[in-house]
């Protein structure tokens, strides 16, 4: 008898591996474990033994019968997990992140959001530009030394010289010849430098150009342009200076420069402890660009000014380096 015992606990093992479903193991239980199946199908011969033999195929009995119930045990959790496949509701699920617009495009919306408010238009220009409208068209003729001024990417191209804008200036022409006076215009752009990058400086950067060109056209009238957007894009009323200044175009030419937007004047690391931040260039339009795109310089004067665009945004946000901007560092484009 301790032979069919042997027997029944080997065949549980073997069979253990084909048990695939619970309807298996249902038959499983039903031939080993049940009321007329091989384990109780023994214990009633069992029974029928003398004491001592009884005694002692039952202790045997009982270990096989366990190591039975032991491989029953372990195969209904194994099904059972298997079909309940667990779900917590409660548990968050995975964020999924929403792309966004990059603080650059953000701004210069923004930019152009506060010049609308007060009047200007938007126009766009082409990235490739001839010499003419870089230079010559704003009285920076060929060996000026001032074209020093502007490190410039130049193309290779067959009839005329091409370039890379260096400014946004160079759709000034264009766009007074394109439009009549009075005008009110801002330009955003790409403009490009072939210069070393450091912390300040990239070879890629924006600019936007202001362009205003009427009869009542004056430096005052710029420097209340100026107090404007400042105050609205910085959020608060900062002091706005204009420092003389050089530039072929224009005439007078300024410097434009805010009171520290970090240290409120004070002076701090970023103003140098001058307490004021250099932000912009402008001046009156030189009559050499009026006259180029043929405005009666006798009846119209005109303002133009070029802002830093980054500039700007790593004042209003406090960047260190100009260079984090076009880093694909998702740490800090996700910040804005
Ligand atoms: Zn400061």
């Amino acid at each position: 008898m301790k032979e069919e015992l042997d027997s029944i606990l080997k065949e549980a093992q073997e069979v253990k591996n084909n048990i695939k479903s619970l309807q298996d193991l249902e038959n499983f239980r039903i031939k080993f474990l049940g009321k007329k199946g091989l384990l109780k199908n023994i214990l009633d011969k069992i029974v029928n033994l003398p004491l001592e033999e009884r005694k002692e195929l039952g202790n045997y009995f009982n270990f096989v019968k366990e190591e039975v119930e032991k491989i029953y045990k372990e195969l209904r959790e194994k099904l059972e997990v298997g079909r309940f496949i667990k779900f917590d509701l409660h548990h968050p699920g995975r964020k999924i992140s929403k792309g966004h617009l990059h603080i650059i495009t953000q701004s210069i919306n923004k930019i152009i959001n506060i010049f609308s408010k007060i009047g200007f238009d938007v126009e766009l220009g082409r990235e490739i530009v001839t010499e003419y409208e870089n230079f010559d068209s704003l009285n920076i003729p060929p060996n000026h030394p001032a074209r020093d001024m502007w490190s410039t990417l130049w193309i290779k191209s067959q009839k005329e010289k091409l370039l890379l804008r260096t400014h946004t200036s160079a759709h000034q022409v264009e766009i007074l010849k394109k439009k009549n006076p009075p005008l009110k215009v801002i330009i955003p752009g790409k403009v490009y430098r072939h210069e070393a990058t450091d912390a300040r400086h990239e070879m890629q950067f924006h600019q936007l150009e202001g362009l205003a060109v009427g009869e009542g056209c004056n430096i005052q009238e710029l420097k209340g342009i100026f107090s404007i957007f400042f105050e609205e894009y910085f959020g608060k009323k900062l002091e706005v200076i204009f420092r003389s200044s050089y530039f072929p175009f224009t005439e007078p030419s300024v410097e434009v420069d805010i009171e520290c937007v970090l240290c409120k004047g004070r002076g701090c690391e970023v103003c140098k402890n001058s307490g004021y931040l250099e932000v912009a260039g402008a001046g009156m339009i030189h009559t050499f660009v009026l006259k180029e795109a043929g405005i009666d310089t006798n009846k119209y004067y005109g303002y133009a000014f070029g802002l830093g665009v980054e500039r700007i945004i790593m004042l209003k946000y406090n960047i260190p380096d100009i260079r984090l901007f076009h880093s694909s560092d998702l740490r800090f484009i996700k910040q804005f």
